[in-house]
């Protein structure tokens, strides 16, 4: 039990904390044999709803049941007759990384791991056979700096699962109650603004969750992000543990931040912790520990790490956690930070810290890449670079290390694809989510509707300073449009007597030094209206700012 530093108040908090702890350990360690047992961490939050007279939601019951991760033969066996999960089923078959998308589709969508964003040719090669072969013949680039096919037929799921294990991009736990792909900095190792290279960190953290039981199956899922500085902004405060390099007065530490939940209009919260790279596997481990123990089972719209701090307080959540540690967590000053990246400061070439070396910033329509775009991607990359594509969560890509002199020929070989490397006021931050025509929530179809209206506004709007827009289909805001300048939210319109797809708009969200969440200005605009009302607000912005560098207020 740990006493240096603590006051009478957290003292007696993790005592009464440990005594839980030891008391579950004895109780509750599986019998031996009993690969299917639930994890100890299950049981401590089953306990203590059950014992108050709780009822778990379907969701915890089913985890109960039957460890998830240890159901893939339940999985196998009803694809091999091509059938699909029922709907309990399919939340156990997330664990695997596969949803069912029915009845929009009547197929699986896979979602990939891939940690930082960053892969090699060789994968991204065997990413594209999987497209071919298994899925609808491309992938989606996510807003977690992430790949995810759809169109799976039923008993093709399971073979992507295998497949993607054997390159390297195992896809456990992307979906469902779990841990979600880590995102970081994508330019970390070739950006001369960085304060520190975060991959081996992500390495680290990445394996130590897929290779842990008791991380699966939390009471809700669970973001985290690293950002080392450097060129890309990798909206780190919207994650539940928000992690970013600053200066103190012992050098370079992580700055802690926690909750970040912007469908719930939330950024991660202060906490005044500052991490050493040495100790962040083990912090990230407590903090999860203490996310578990304390989580809700029993409203899944309160299960998220944000009610946990709103009920315990930071200092009492950060006072369990540093029970979970057996020791006190740092708080310094923060002396300085990386500086604040450009927007969309990463599209085109870019200069590497390497002398020589270049970056090239890919954009592509609607965030999808084909099969033949995945392949002549790594054909690029090993062609010219080192094989290294850098995913951002900006839905576009990086290719790096390219010696100066090939710059041109890579970028001719990127525009064969028919992808862009200029920078686009608008298309640099155009961001959509899956919509209706891959998502059973969605009000409207925002891929589509945001490549028409970038086409709309870069036929009449020049525009000399870039602006995010960002097309949502429900309020789950998986394209966050709360901190976009511009933020669409999916809805239905009524139109006489019918009803249409549009939007709800948002002005002024942003994110990093500019954090702040977007207020809604109109309900209802609908789709075929959205170009004009967006050209009109671009104009009234371009009219009353003072320069090209003021945000975007309005
Ligand atoms: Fe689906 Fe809603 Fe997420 Fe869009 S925001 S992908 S509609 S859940």
């Amino acid at each position: 039990m740990p006493d240096d530093g603590f006051n009478p108040e957290q003292q007696e908090y993790l005592k009464g904390f440990m005594a839980g702890v030891e008391a579950r350990r004895g109780a509750l360690t599986p019998a031996a044999g009993n690969g299917g047992a639930p994890a100890d961490a299950l049981r401590t939050a089953q306990d203590r709803t059950l014992a108050a007279g709780g009822k778990l939601v379907p969701q915890e019951q089913a985890k109960r049941d039957r460890h998830p991760l240890d159901r893939w033969d339940e999985l196998t066996a009803r694809a091999a007759e091509g059938k699909f999960p029922k709907p309990i089923d399919d939340f156990i078959g997330r664990f695997h990384g596969l949803f069912f998308v029915g009845p929009v589709q009547n197929s699986f969508m896979c979602r990939l791991r891939i940690p930082g964003g960053i892969l090699n040719a060789w994968q991204l090669r065997g990413v594209a056979d999987i497209a071919a072969e298994c899925a609808g013949g491309y992938a989606d680039v996510t807003t977690r700096a992430n790949l995810q096919y759809r169109e799976i037929p039923a008993e093709k799921g399971p073979e992507v699962v295998m497949r993607l294990g054997e390159i390297g991009l195992l896809p456990r736990g992307t979906g469902a109650d779990n841990i979600r792909n880590i995102t970081a900095s994508p330019t970390a190792g070739i950006d001369a603004a960085e304060l520190v290279d975060t991959r081996p960190l992500v390495r680290a953290l990445h394996h130590h969750i897929l290779n842990t039981r008791d991380l699966f199956g939390l009471p809700r899922k669970f973001n985290i992000s690293l950002s080392g500085g450097g060129a890309v902004e990798v909206l780190e405060e919207t994650n539940d543990i928000a992690l970013a390099a600053v200066e103190t007065s012992e050098g370079i530490r992580f700055r802690l931040n926690l909750g970040g939940i912007t469908g719930h209009r939330d950024f991660a919260r202060e906490t005044g912790v500052v991490v050493a790279e040495a100790e962040v596997v083990a912090v990230c481990d407590a903090i999860l520990r203490v996310f578990i123990a304390e989580g809700d089972r029993t409203d899944r719209a309160k299960a998220r790490l944000k009610y946990v701090l709103d009920r315990m307080g930071v200092e009492g959540f950060l006072a369990a956690v540093e029970a979970r540690l057996g020791r006190r967590l740092a708080r310094l000053p923060v002396l300085g930070t990386a500086p604040a990246p450009a927007k969309h400061g990463h599209v085109g070439v870019q200069a590497q810290k390497q002398p020589g070396l270049r970056y090239i910033g890919v954009t592509m329509p609607l965030g999808r890449l084909t099969v033949a775009q995945l392949r002549g991607l790594a054909d690029v990359a090993q062609a010219f670079g080192s094989g290294t594509i850098r995913l951002t969560v900006w839905q576009n890509l990086l290719i790096s290390d390219i010696p100066e002199a090939q710059v041109p020929q890579a970028r001719a070989a990127i525009a064969a694809l028919g992808l862009g490397w200029e920078a686009s006021a608008v298309r640099g931050g155009l961001v959509a989510c899956t919509g209706a025509a891959g998502c059973k929530f969605a009000a409207s179809h925002t891929k589509q509707h945001a490549a028409t209206l970038a086409d709309f506004l870069e036929a009449n709007i020049a525009l000399d300073a870039p602006v995010n827009i960002h097309l949502t289909g429900c309020h789950h805001s998986c394209a966050q449009h709360y901190i976009a300048d511009i933020g669409l939210l999916g809805t239905k319109v009524e139109r006489g007597e019918d009803m249409v797809e549009g939007y709800d708009l948002h002005v002024g969200g942003g994110a990093g030094p500019a954090q702040k969440i977007g207020r809604m200005i109109r309900k209802g605009v609908a789709q075929d209206e959205l170009g004009p009302v967006v050209l009109g607000l671009l104009r009234a912005w371009l009219a009353g700012r003072d320069g090209p560098g003021d945000s975007f207020h309005l």
